[in-house]
């Protein structure tokens, strides 16, 4: 019996090493990479810069805490907020609690305002936005708030990305809209840029915040550095974390100047969040991604890998239903369980992630290249194959 709590259904596998887009087991089997340990490890396994940048930094200090100031921390934030728009940062160690952040920032920026008594997030059904006790209170999904007493208040669910539902739900006491621009673990749902450049507006019009979770779409995920782009809108606060630390725990939650402002001192606060060692890489990780052409290469692999899902689609149409998401945050819709197409691709020894509504997401690293994406194309479509016969063998 494992000495751990039982909380996941683990697969078995054990993983001895990685390389780029691949995964070596003890026994020397290799898997292709295309869940990135869920949107992780955004530049490959044992990336170069990475391991020079933490090995480096694993020689002179690990950790003095925010009682001093952090030299990286503080070129990490700068530099986070020169490529987005944000005026300020806060550093976590991990996606749940950059979204606690941002609930505390926007419930915040309101009680400094003069209006305590807004502390409402609008949020959407089929959300994710990780497991402490307010993030699963505001994804609200009855799997995960099961069990664990009252659910925490200031959440008011709307089921669609519908503007009238959205201007229907807030009142005195809302504070902001909280959701992400593609929905991960809900099912790589997008949501349509229109509907975000609504509820920008709507939260002008109404003084209430914006507030972003892209945990899982940040950090180049879909081909722009932060998925908002896309709509051309932006966000009053926003949460990061997955592929900011390619790998080490990395999270921050940004804000605009006038949301940073109302986070005086004592108002919050990490042991651990923003340590030398993971400034280091998230440094290292910021440099690659930043590279002029970098983005525009994950877009180009994250078109090439679409336009082969949909011919993949096309043929099999009794096992996928529809092709989702934007750059290399996609997801096959399927027909039958997710479950045995995932099974059917790890027998071809690729690995990929489900997701809610029957998807499989597919989450490669964003160094993939045209070879890998080829790869994996030919497997989805022998997995494809293999189910099709199955279930004719079975008929
Ligand atoms: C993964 C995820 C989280 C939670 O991140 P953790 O690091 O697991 O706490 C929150 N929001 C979104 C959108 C995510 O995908």
């Amino acid at each position: 019996m494992s000495a751990l709590l039982p909380t996941y259904a683990r697969s078995g596998l054990s993983f001895a090493r990685g390389e780029g887009a691949f995964l070596f087991t003890e026994a020397g089997e290799r898997y292709l990479d295309f869940s990135s340990g869920i949107a992780v490890t955004a530049l490959g396994h044992a990336h170069p810069h990475l391991v020079e940048a933490l090995t480096a930094q694993a020689q002179k200090v690990w950790h003095v805490s925010n009682l001093h100031e952090i030299g990286g921390q503080e070129r990490l934030g700068q530099r986070l907020c020169d490529a987005t728009f944000a005026d300020r940062v806060f550093f976590t160690n991990s996606g749940a609690e950059a979204v606690e952040a941002s609930i505390k920032c926007a419930r915040r920026y309101h009680f400094a305002n003069g209006a305590p008594e807004r502390y409402r997030l609008v949020t959407f059904e089929g959300a994710f936005h990780g497991r402490t006790l307010a993030t699963i209170a505001a994804g609200g999904q009855a799997k995960h708030l099961e069990g664990f007493g009252p659910p925490a208040e200031g959440f008011d669910q709307v089921a669609t990305f519908d503007i009238d539902a959205v201007e229907a739900a807030i009142g005195d006491e809302t504070a902001g809209v909280l959701l992400e621009p593609i929905m991960g673990e809900g099912g790589m749902r997008e949501v349509p840029y229109r509907f975000l450049q609504d509820l920008r507006a709507l939260c002008d019009e109404k003084g209430l915040l914006l507030v972003l979770d892209e945990v899982q779409s940040g950090v180049g995920r879909t081909g722009r550095f932060y998925a908002h782009e896309w709509a051309e809108i932006t966000p009053d606060i926003m949460a990061s974390a997955k592929g900011l630390g390619g790998g080490f725990p990395v999270g921050a939650c940004l804000t605009t100047e006038a949301v940073g402002q109302a986070m005086v001192p004592g108002t919050h606060g990490s042991t651990f969040g923003g340590n030398p060692l993971a400034m280091a890489v998230g440094n290292a990780v910021l440099d690659v991604v930043l590279e002029p052409g970098f983005l525009e290469d994950v877009a180009q692999m994250g078109l090439r890998l679409k336009q082969q899902l949909a011919g993949i689609a096309d043929e099999h149409s009794e096992i996928i239903a529809e092709v989702r998401g934007q750059g290399l945050m996609m997801g096959l819709k399927c027909k039958r369980p997710n479950a045995e197409l995932i099974a059917a691709l790890r027998e071809r020894g690729m690995l990929t992630v489900p997701a809610g509504d029957n998807v499989v997401r597919l989450l490669p690293p964003l160094i993939v290249g045209e070879a890998e994406i080829d790869l994996a194309s030919r497997a989805i479509d022998g997995a494809c194959a293999a189910l099709k016969s199955r279930a004719t063998e079975h008929a």
